[in-house]
């Protein structure tokens, strides 16, 4: 019995490594590629949403995320005209169709921004 207690510790410490399924996927709005966790929204300047104007006039509006595993990222990181003083930028597009989804911006520590625009948030099955 104390055999099976043991075992039994040993397995919940062992599936606490195991990551929860999502809920919700972020994916992209042209091929439904999956890029992030829709729960994995990352805190900047107080806010998960953002929206800036960029040099040219356009306006962008996008979430933060700690991660996007399904984007790829393009070229060499920025500092000029950042939205997040201390941040570099790059650019992030789709890791499957490579359409411009938003920027991976970097500090000590690192964050997507997605375009609300070029992303879908899917609910998954449970079943
Ligand atoms: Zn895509």
């Amino acid at each position: 019995m104390a055999e099976l207690e043991t075992l039994t510790n040993i397995l919940e410490e062992e599936l606490e490594w195991i990551p929860p399924r999502p809920e919700s996927v972020v994916v992209c709005s042209r091929c439904s590629h999956v890029l992030a966790d829709a729960a994995d929204t990352y805190e900047i300047q107080g806010a998960t949403e953002h929206e800036f104007v960029n040099p040219y006039g356009v306006v962008h509006h996008f979430r933060s995320y700690r991660h996007a595993l399904g984007c790829s990222t393009m070229g060499t990181a920025f500092h000029a005209d950042t939205w997040f003083p201390g941040y570099r930028w790059k650019i992030a597009t789709c890791g499957n169709c490579e359409d411009h989804l938003g920027w991976l911006f970097e500090s000590g520590d690192s964050f997507y921004g997605l375009l609300i625009a070029k992303i879908v948030t899917q609910k998954l099955d449970r079943s």
